[in-house]
């Protein structure tokens, strides 16, 4: 599977379409940024997990280092087949989708996220101006499109509008002790620390924090993560839970094992 991590160097963004590229990393959104006391810039939570899907090497590392120096948590897949396995893997909050991939066409990986039932947002970053392929992209449930060129102060503002619309007026976080879920952007965090979690675990995590402090039980969350006609290994669940310890210590909620009933989030 062609999955990579585009590079951290904010110098990749020089090779963005943008005809002038500006130093935009230095420069976080407004709305998302506060002074601290010690008059230092810190990031007040803007961050999401979001996936690209897009072939162009270059192109992907300066998309991604626009979207990183915003705060958020990207991962790359190179073709379409990929993405769609990224994206049944990982809880992503936001996907930017080329049209021109090298194995199935962007549509075809549009069509196959809303048949899987994904309402993960999408935003199609393309270089075709054709009306009948926008017209075709949001029929098949595109929820914004950016056509390149583009600068990269635009890129993060739709990223922006369409998280926040996501998130809607009313707050998704959850706050379970040095826990943050943030229903939304797909991501938690501990005391700050963004606790990186695949898609099984973040379903069990959401399904104990659901209800903290209640036990709740295997064949539940059996049920409830895993689809009715998906091959499930006995101890799966086990498995999840004692990923989500490792990943929650040392200072995150406890998951405590209540034996023959299930399990508890113990938020202190
Ligand atoms: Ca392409």
């Amino acid at each position: 599977m062609a999955r990579t991590n585009a590079g951290h160097d904010p110098r990749a963004l020089t090779t963005l379409l943008s005809p002038t590229p500006r130093a935009l990393w230095a420069l976080p959104a407004s709305g998302d940024v506060s002074l601290d006391s010690g008059g230092v810039n810190v990031h007040t939570l803007p961050m999401a997990r979001i996936l690209l899907i897009e072939d162009d090497p270059s192109l992907a590392r300066g998309i991604a280092a626009v979207l990183r120096a915003a705060g958020h948590t990207i991962d790359l897949a190179e073709d379409g087949e990929s993405g769609l396995m990224l994206a049944s893997d990982e809880p992503y909050a936001l996907i930017t989708l080329d049209l021109g991939l090298p194995d199935i066409s962007g549509f075809e990986v549009l069509r196959s996220l809303r048949a899987g039932g994904s309402k993960t947002p999408v935003l199609v970053l393309t270089a075709r101006d054709a009306i009948e392929d926008r017209v075709a992209g949001l029929d098949l449930g595109a929820d914004d499109y950016l056509l390149k060129p583009f600068e990269p102060s635009e890129l993060e503002a739709r990223v922006r509008a369409l998280l926040r619309r996501a998130t809607g007026e009313a707050s998704s976080t959850v706050m379970i002790g040095a826990l943050v879920i943030d229903h939304a952007r797909a991501v938690a965090s501990v005391n700050g620390r963004l606790v990186e979690l695949r898609r099984r675990e973040w379903a069990v995590l959401e399904r104990l924090a659901a209800r903290v402090g209640k036990v709740v039980s295997k064949e539940r969350l059996n049920s409830e993560v895993f689809g009715y006609d998906e091959p499930v290994a006995p101890n799966a669940i086990e498995v999840y839970v004692a990923r989500l310890r490792r990943k929650l210590e040392p200072d995150g909620p406890t998951i405590r094992t209540i034996r023959g009933l299930g399990y508890v989030l113990d938020p202190s």
